[in-house]
């Protein structure tokens, strides 16, 4: 069962002052400091797109069957965790083979909506889970990867579209109650088919 507000509230209070996370050093971070103050960056003039990660299926890290943190899979798709963060939960569902998502047939645009709904409603039926934000962006790999973000409930600070710059910001909380919640993710999700991994 992820952690309660008053959980995640009492060991960050205990970590005293968070470290800037690294996201703040990447070039598409759109803040800087002036003059004592946050300001937006200057707009950086126009430029070519740069390459995607796995720019036509070639050397892409996102298409093998050995991939590491995977906690279901069907013969289509799959969903796994990365290390983990600050957020309760973030999961990815991908497509097992090299499809974006402008790509997927009607066929596997079906099953990508029956799956993703499910994903969030397993999410959200979590304890002490308010939401599950879902978002493609798709900037830095190619092969489709849909991201869930499990925001915790009764943490007014962690809402909205800045959850994910929590998910940097956070500690993340104990690496026993992450397993448990992401394998009853797969428990549940393996009730309607494809198979628990985690
Ligand atoms: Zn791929």
């Amino acid at each position: 069962m992820a952690e309660t507000a008053d959980q995640i509230y009492a060991r960050v209070q205990a970590a005293g002052e968070l470290p800037a996370p690294r996201v703040t050093e990447w070039d598409v971070f759109p803040w800087v400091v002036r003059d004592g103050e946050i300001a937006p960056k200057p707009l950086a003039p126009p430029a070519p797109e740069e390459p995607r990660s796995g720019e036509d299926g070639a050397d892409c890290s996102l298409c093998g069957a050995d991939l590491p943190g995977v906690i279901w899979r069907d013969e289509s798709w799959r969903v796994k965790h990365l290390a983990q963060s600050g957020l309760p939960l973030v999961l990815v569902l991908e497509p097992l083979e090299h499809y974006d998502l402008p790509d997927l047939d009607e066929h596997q645009a079906a099953e990508f909506g029956v799956l993703t709904v499910r994903l969030a409603r397993i999410v959200e039926s979590l304890p002490n889970i308010a939401r599950c934000h879902a978002m493609r962006i798709g900037d830095g790999a190619e092969h489709l990867h849909m991201w869930f973000l499990a925001r915790p409930k009764d943490l007014p600070s962690v809402r909205g579209s800045f959850s994910p710059d929590w998910d940097d910001i956070l500690p993340p909380g104990p690496e026993d109650v992450w397993r448990a919640d992401l394998a009853e993710v797969a428990r549940k999700l393996a009730t309607h088919g494809g198979e628990a991994l985690a």
